[in-house]
């Protein structure tokens, strides 16, 4: 049984996340969708917002779990007893970052290796940040996140401003 774990902080979920699910979830038997609680950071989403923004998007995948974890990934990952993390790479600012994130996390989890997926050509320019500037300004993100939680997510963006 081979456990993958995505972890990130999805704030919010959209159509590159999504794409990376679906084709780490076609690679392993279990991957946990993992939610980073930062405190540090100030997210737009609650937690318990982005995990259940996350589960309509990955309803139809089984064998997608979607959870938020604390502290360590190299610890998380002992925990599940995971084989893998899965990282989304848009471009080599993204690949000198999570190259060094994963010589880390070997050096904290010797068991653990980072399995990077290349983003889509059309999916790499999206980010959670560029999703939230552009539904703040008013311009059109519908063809960065999923359509069922569009609305949605409009609705949030519009309340906190
Ligand atoms: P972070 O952990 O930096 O906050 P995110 O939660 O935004 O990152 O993303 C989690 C993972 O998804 C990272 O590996 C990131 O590179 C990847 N990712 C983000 N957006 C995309 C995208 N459009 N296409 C492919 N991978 C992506």
């Amino acid at each position: 049984m081979s456990v993958w774990i995505y972890p990130g902080s999805f704030d919010p979920i959209t159509l590159g996340h999504e794409n990376i699910i679906a084709r780490g979830a076609k690679l392993c038997d279990t991957l946990y969708v993992a939610v980073l609680e930062n405190h540090s950071k100030h997210p737009t989403f609650t937690t318990d917002e982005k995990i259940e923004l996350i589960k309509e998007c990955t309803s139809h995948m089984p064998n997608v779990v979607v959870e938020c974890f604390s502290g360590l990934l190299a610890d998380y990952a002992k925990q599940k007893d995971a084989d893998a993390i899965l990282r989304g790479i848009r471009n080599t600012g993204d690949y000198e970052y999570e190259h060094n994130m994963s010589q880390l996390n070997k050096k904290l989890n010797s068991n653990i290796e980072t399995v990077f997926v290349c983003a889509e050509p059309e999916l790499a320019c999206i980010s959670s940040s560029s999703v939230k500037e552009i539904a703040k300004l008013g311009g059109d993100f519908s063809w960065m996140v999923n359509k069922n939680i569009y609305n949605k997510l409009k609705d949030y963006i519009n309340r906190r401003k």
